[in-house]
């Protein structure tokens, strides 16, 4: 089939994939799993593609996505418990509970995410991270096997972009949130906040997968980075914004090899200059 993968990810990069597969329910989904287990194909799931880096060679095996029964939301105002499906925006996840005055989710505001991509890597900012709302997930192993993960006992597990899913081949389908009873206001007036923040800072009008690097120990990336002088450092197409020294951008025509060059090279640098040893955020696949 060879389906190119770069307009399924914010950075517009990548070769294909040897088959995508929109998955519309639950039953769709698990037949997937099953005949990739079966074949033994390796697959792999896609949310909005914003934290992802596609080699140019691309992908080998299945690339699936979610589709209309994993885009559904619905907020309890009374108990406070928001149900979604993996495939639901992080926007329209929070607008949701801003709708039902539930506060708790206004940090994830502007993460271009899917709920089940968010989960996966634990997204986070403005000092809030998804698992600290989180109360169960459901989800598939490469087995087709459904399962239910209680969040409030997992919750060691979950670290700094980092969660039990990173890396198991799993397939989260749904969450559910516990929120607090808040007043729309001031839930609406947040989130107008850290939008603006974001319109303000980050170079939203480039495709790229975000912050590039995670944050270290006591400090920005995009800090030392600056410090090292880098803003606006290119390789090919690939660019260190100017605006935000964190995100790397595809200024035009950047390959998966423009950007991967420019990290090392960032990398070599600020290490040279701090002693800080910077590790990459976004996840290359291929
Ligand atoms: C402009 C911009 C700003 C950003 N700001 C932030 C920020 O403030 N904080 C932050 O944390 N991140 C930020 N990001 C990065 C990114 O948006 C988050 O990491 C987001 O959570 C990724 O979600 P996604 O749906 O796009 O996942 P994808 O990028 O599609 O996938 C990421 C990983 O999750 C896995 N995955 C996706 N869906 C599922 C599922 N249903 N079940 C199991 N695994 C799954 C994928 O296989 C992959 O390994 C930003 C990115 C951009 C482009």
């Amino acid at each position: 089939m060879n389906a190119p993968l770069a307009p399924h990810t914010t950075f517009k990069i990548g070769g294909p994939c040897d088959a995508l597969v929109k998955v519309a329910n639950y039953d769709m989904l698990k037949k997937a799993l099953l005949f990739c287990k079966e074949n033994r194909l390796p697959y792999r799931i896609f949310g909005n593609g914003s934290n992802i880096l596609v080699r140019d060679e691309g992908v080998r095996g299945v690339v699936l996505l979610l589709g209309k029964d994993f885009a559904l939301t619905a907020a309890d105002e009374k108990s406070g418990f928001v149900v979604c499906g993996a495939g639901v925006s992080l926007t329209a996840l929070c607008l949701a509970a801003r709708d039902a005055s539930l506060t708790g989710l206004e940090f994830a505001y502007g993460i271009p995410g899917t709920v089940g991509g968010a989960i996966y890597m634990n997204a986070g900012a403005y000092d809030g991270e998804i698992a600290n709302r989180l109360h169960s997930c459901d989800y598939l192993d490469g087995n087709g096997n459904y399962a239910e993960l209680d969040c409030l006992k997992e919750r060691e597990n979950f670290s700094y972009r980092k969660s039990p899913f990173t890396g198991s081949g799993k397939i989260i389908v749904s969450a559910e949130f516990q929120l607090s009873k808040g007043d729309k206001a001031q839930i609406t007036a947040k989130m107008d906040d850290f939008m603006n923040r974001r319109r303000e800072k980050q170079p939203l009008e480039f495709p790229s997968a975000g912050s590039t690097f995670k944050r270290p120990e006591g400090g920005y990336a995009s800090r030392l980075i600056d410090v090292c002088g880098l803003k606006g450092f290119s390789v090919g197409g690939a660019q260190v914004s100017e605006k935000h020294a964190g995100f790397i951008i595809n200024k035009g025509g950047a390959t998966c090899s423009d950007v991967l060059k420019l990290i090392e090279a960032v990398k070599e640098r600020v290490f040279k200059e701090t002693g800080i040893m910077l590790e990459r955020e976004v996840e290359v696949l291929g």
